[in-house]
């Protein structure tokens, strides 16, 4: 079966040890009922099982594994994702910088993607000057976590501002989420 984007970043999100339906959500910024639906589509096609646990307050509380052909499928996924960047290293080093806008256009989230699944890191990016190539400013430069539209952003400036430590490599151009920020010593 062929899984979308988000399908494998909800499943990405799991590997990494969400498991609940929040600590998913804070990764993957989907709306709950979007989320309910992919959860829905991994469990039919089997790359997801559940099982319930007891929350802190007693409640019932929904606990979402990985499946083995799930991981597989990721293992492939990520495959995929290294081929592809090769690929664009080599238009990079060609200057066919418009190819490369083409592809980001077709496929805008494909190298957060990457980034996502491991597949390059957001130093490569900047030593590359390839970080164009990512959908918005999307991720938090220190944890890497999705900064939805709504999220607070912290820049160079607010860093700055509270005298705190600027993170190696952090420029202008990145953004951290309010959790690293706040993890910033002066
Ligand atoms: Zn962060």
């Amino acid at each position: 079966m062929e899984l979308e984007t988000n399908d494998m970043k909800v499943l990405g999100a799991i590997k990494r040890g969400a498991s609940g339906l929040g600590s998913i959500k804070n990764i993957v910024h989907l709306k709950s009922d979007e989320l309910e639906k992919i959860l829905d589509i991994l469990d039919q096609s089997n790359m997801i099982t559940v099982s319930y646990g007891t929350g802190l307050l007693g409640q019932k509380k929904l606990i979402v594994h990985v499946t083995e052909s799930a991981t597989k499928e990721m293992d492939e996924y990520a495959d995929g994702l290294s081929k592809r960047w090769k690929e664009m290293i080599d238009l990079a080093i060609a200057g066919e910088r418009e190819t490369l806008d083409k592809i980001i256009r077709d496929e805008p989230l494909l190298v957060n993607m990457m980034v996502f699944y491991g597949v390059v890191d957001m130093a490569t990016l900047s030593r590359l000057n390839l970080r164009f190539l990512l959908e918005g400013r999307h991720l938090c430069y220190k944890c890497k976590k999705e900064l939805g539209r709504f999220a607070q952003k912290f820049s160079v400036s607010s860093v700055r501002k509270f005298n705190f430590k600027l993170p190696r490599g952090m420029t202008t151009r990145d953004d951290l989420c309010a959790d690293c920020f706040d993890k910033l010593t002066s």
